[in-house]
């Protein structure tokens, strides 16, 4: 096992950025999954290739891992045959292990996911009918600590590597069959009939798992820059929005360096009630936190911030709570919409739900005041993959609680 230092949990901190972007590995070997090609240069020239040479194998290894989802130096046909296990020697391309996979009645997949060095996280896949979503993690955990949200209970928290961070996608897409044709079957060989994507299933992302992205902010840049790259996975920048709980010394750099869509988890209207729910308003206030999307780059009426409102019963949800939303949107010139989320409860939440009803009242006044304000479906609740429930089941689960299910499984799926 690798080792890895935890973050101390501080409650409120700064941004703790983590310097390592490679876990080492037990056997020596380097992981490139999550490593920009020019990264995978130096590395391939420290190894002994010449400049030339340490070019042009980058250059071939990121296309196949990241146009063809390959994760075996065997497969790459373009390099030559004695050079592969050269490669293979030295270097690994890793997937986040798998620790369990669960399906819901409506669609929702989500998978519990490890480490190297044994951090459980999640990611969870949404499909509708026009899109797909993945729910992608930034951290272990999270540090923020707002009281409705299941994540912020954990006590471990680690920030995610850009590897661990573009491996989610890359299992999603191993999971979907989303691969182009040349997807290897299991004698190596380039097969056609292995490729079974109807269509594009994973076509958005949003960094809403587990963790507060812009507390990880090179990592998620840097993860983000892969997914984005024209030569790899080639995500627009219009499809992936980063949720934040309002880390507004980070919120210009985000736009400028990374430049994706943003949604902001504002929650409350007065000072009082985010101090309370959503602790981070104690350093970073609402004006402060409006204004720093005012000044977001790129925003516009074609790319709107998202502003994410939970809906919790008696706590903001009242028309005065929906008035004053407006007026403060509509003070700082927003080009905003507003995402209204019914509160998902767990276990000991402090919470409840508001009623249908009131969310209605609530999204119409919104709607009234000029601002769009959808009231967002649950989804995936029967396997607590919908919003703030993400919290490792491992915590909740004993392993062999785990094996036993599995094999029922294995054996049902045999019946
Ligand atoms: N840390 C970031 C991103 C992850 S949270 C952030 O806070 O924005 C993703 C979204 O889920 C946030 O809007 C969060 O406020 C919301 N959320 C958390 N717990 C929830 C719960 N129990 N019910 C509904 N939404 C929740
Ligand atoms: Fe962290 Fe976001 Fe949950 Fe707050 S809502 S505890 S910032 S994950």
């Amino acid at each position: 096992m690798a080792d890895t230092n935890l973050m101390s949990i501080p409650g409120q901190v700064d941004p703790v950025p983590v310097a390592r972007d490679i876990t080492p590995r037990a056997d020596g070997r380097t992981d490139l999954l999550g490593l920009p090609r020019e990264r995978i240069r130096d590395l391939f020239a420290e190894a002994g290739l010449d400049a030339k040479q340490a070019k042009l194998r980058a250059k071939q290894v990121f296309h196949w891992l990241y146009l063809r989802g390959v994760t075996d130096f065997d497969a790459m046909t373009d390099i030559a045959k004695t050079m592969r296990p050269w490669l293979a020697e030295r270097f690994v391309i890793g997937r986040p292990d798998v620790v369990e996979a669960q399906h819901s009645t409506d669609g929702t997949r989500k998978w519990l996911l490890k480490t190297d060095d044994g951090h459980e996280f999640e990611m969870v896949f949404i499909p509708d009918a026009d899109r797909g979503t993945l729910c992608v993690s930034s951290q272990v955990g999270c540090t923020l600590n707002c009281r409705f949200c299941h994540t912020g209970t954990m006590r471990l928290v680690r920030n995610l590597t850009p590897g661990e961070i573009v491996g989610q996608v890359m299992l999603a897409r191993d999971a979907l069959g989303e691969w182009p044709k040349g997807a290897m079957d299991d004698l190596g060989e380039e097969s056609e009939s292995a490729y079974t994507s109807d269509g594009r299933l994973l076509t958005n992302i949003v960094m809403m798992g587990m963790g507060e992205p812009l507390y990880n902010f090179d990592n998620v840049r840097d993860a983000l820059r892969i997914v984005m790259d024209g030569d790899g996975l080639a995500l627009s920048k219009r499809r992936i929005t980063l949720s934040t709980s309002g880390v507004v010394p980070m919120m210009a750099r985000c736009g400028e360096e990374i430049g994706v869509n943003l949604a902001v988890s504002l929650h409350a209207v007065t000072k009082d009630v985010r101090d309370e729910i959503v602790p981070i308003n104690k350093k970073y206030g609402i004006e402060e936190l409006l204004q720093a999307c005012a000044d977001y780059p790129g925003a516009s009426n074609a790319r709107r911030i998202t502003f994410e409102y939970v809906m919790l019963k008696d706590k903001n949800d009242s028309d005065e709570d929906a008035r004053e939303l407006v007026r403060l949107l509509r003070q700082y010139d927003l080009p905003a919409k507003v995402n209204l989320i019914p509160f998902n409860p767990w276990g000991g939440a402090p919470y409840e739900c508001s009623t249908p009803e009131r969310i209605k009242r609530f999204s119409n006044i919104v709607f009234e005041g000029g601002i769009s304000a959808p009231v967002r479906t649950p989804r995936g609740r029967d396997i607590d993959a919908a919003c703030g429930q993400l919290k490792t089941t491992a915590e909740k689960k004993s392993r062999a609680q785990r094996d036993r299910e599995a094999a029922e499984k294995a054996q049902t799926v045999e019946a």
